[in-house]
């Protein structure tokens, strides 16, 4: 494979400005990294890191577990409890918006439809979706919600800065926003280096560190900005990571939906939450909480 990440390496940060250094992967390839605040950006054209055809790797199962674990992990983040109001970037199959509307919250939401699966029909009913990018969402004469999120969307968008922006506009003053996205500077990326789990979807094209998550929020200027950490989030990448770093022969395509894979990151769940609470570097989520000034 040709040297990687040079495209990435011209331009300065996208979110600080600062240069961007070569960061070699163990296994081979490598990531452009902020000499400033760490924020990783992939070259698309040349990612590193085999990958797989489909965005989705997901399993019912576990997809259910880790909605019941983000949407109680957003309504403790959230001041004054469940939201009335909610806008989803990226809703995906809309089970998040639906969980926000059997809890009585009005919904709304803008999607590019990258997943290409079908979406809950009462969200369809009941939301104010829009099918495009969240720059293209038409701002003028919407209500502005309680809280406006994102689950594992920042690292695909296009423009992230552009997403935040929006994402200010859309929320009302006082109200919140949350993002989760894949920590670039957790542990997994040093240890697994090439083999990390985040790196196997295409379609991750940065990795924000706490720093770099932080400024981009304050930039667009959000205020109490706070960056967590979840135990829970993401439970089988550590399993998915080290299945492909230490037997990539046998690794079939999309290895986090093969039944093999689910059972060994459930097996080694307990462990995995054991060493998450005492070494919060290993723990591969960033949660975003931040507030509109009122
Ligand atoms: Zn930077």
């Amino acid at each position: 494979m040709a040297a990687t990440g040079v495209a990435a390496i011209r331009e300065d940060c996208e979110i600080c400005r600062a240069r961007m250094r070569p960061f070699a992967l163990r296994g081979g390839g490598e990531l452009a990294r902020c000499e400033r605040c760490g924020h990783l950006l992939r070259d698309l054209d040349e990612a590193p890191g085999a990958h797989r055809d489909l965005a989705y790797g997901g399993e019912p199962t576990l997809d259910r577990i880790r909605l019941d674990l983000t949407y109680r992990a957003m309504r403790r983040a959230a001041p004054g409890g469940t939201p009335r109001s909610v806008f989803e970037v990226g809703y995906g199959s809309g089970s998040m918006l639906r969980r926000f509307l059997d809890g009585g919250a009005s919904i709304a939401g803008a999607d590019p439809d990258q997943l290409r699966i079908d979406v809950d029909p009462r969200v369809v009913a009941q939301g104010r979706l829009s099918g495009g990018a969240v720059e293209d969402v038409p701002r003028d004469g919407a209500d502005p919600v309680d809280l406006v999120y994102g689950i594992h969307v920042l690292e695909h968008v296009v423009d992230p800065v552009a997403t935040l922006a929006v994402a200010f506009e859309l929320v009302r003053p006082g109200g919140t926003v949350q993002f989760f996205t894949p920590a670039g500077d957790s542990d997994g990326v040093r240890l697994y280096g090439a083999a990390w789990w985040m790196l196997e979807d295409p379609t991750h094209v940065r990795f924000f560190t706490a720093d770099s998550l932080a400024r981009a929020a304050t930039d667009a200027g959000f205020v109490d900005v706070e960056v967590r950490r979840p135990v829970l989030d993401s439970l089988t990448t550590d399993a998915a990571s080290a299945v492909r770093r230490w037997r990539p022969a046998s690794r079939p395509r999309g290895v986090l939906a093969s039944r093999g894979v689910i059972a060994t990151g459930l097996a080694s769940a307990p462990l995995v939450l054991a060493a998450r609470a005492v070494r919060p570097g290993l723990r591969p989520t960033l949660h975003l909480i931040a507030r509109r000034p009122a």
